[in-house]
């Protein structure tokens, strides 16, 4: 049974720059036909406390909840390394990372690590981007966004030549700071999915496919 989750959505309880209210996403998740979704706040994984009342409201109606995190990772210069979504972690990752050291300690807590939009790129164009680019070929991440709103078909091409060089799965998340946007681009297991250690060793394994809706 294929199931489909949304695995990148900001809400305005823990990042500023969203406009979604939690208990409203809930009810989106289910108009657009999705079995999950992953919280990936900026910088900071849900307060189990909170999550756990949100997941209460979301399981009576099949709902999977996951609780990850966006992380922008750093080098000792303070320069970019990009964005990083991160799963299975027990706790926000709220120190200076970079690329490399954050994806080692993610593993040693048997969490997965996943290059967000890569490719996405910045306001300075051509070959600058606001998530890792090129940097992915060097770094032991578990999988890559593939469909990103904000992905172009040049990126998306970039994208499944990594995946395929690399041989990692790609994946797809809307990054939804409002409601509308949610589900528009989605990942799809080939298996149910009951719990985030289902969610993080499917993805593991690469029994996950990215699909764009819109
Ligand atoms: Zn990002
Ligand atoms: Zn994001």
């Amino acid at each position: 049974m294929t199931t489909f989750f949304d695995l990148h959505i900001h809400t305005q309880k823990y990042s500023d720059c969203s406009f979604i209210h939690p208990e409203e996403l809930i009810a989106q998740a289910l108009e657009a036909k999705l079995n999950g979704f992953a919280l990936t706040e900026h910088g900071m994984r849900w307060p189990d406390e909170e999550f756990d009342k949100l997941k209460k409201i979301a399981e009576p109606h099949g709902l999977v909840l996951i609780n990850g995190q966006e992380i922008s990772a750093r080098n000792e210069k303070n320069e970019m390394e990009g964005d990083f979504l991160v799963f299975g972690m027990k706790y926000s990752l709220t120190g200076r990372y970079a690329a490399a050291e954050l994806a080692q300690l993610v593993h040693d807590q048997n969490g997965i690590i996943i290059a967000a939009h890569p490719y996405k790129l910045s306001r300075r164009g051509k070959t600058h981007y606001y998530g890792a680019g090129d940097k992915i070929y060097h770094l032991p991440i578990d999988a890559i966004e593939l469909y990103h709103p904000d992905h172009s078909s040049l990126a998306v091409a970039k994208v499944q030549k990594a995946m395929q060089k690399l041989g990692i799965p790609g994946v797809g998340g809307s990054d939804a700071h409002k409601i509308f946007n949610v589900g528009s681009c989605v990942t799809v297991f080939e298996n149910k999915i009951k719990n985030e250690a289902d969610f993080v060793e499917q993805i593991r394994r690469g029994n996950v496919e990215a699909q764009k809706r819109v």
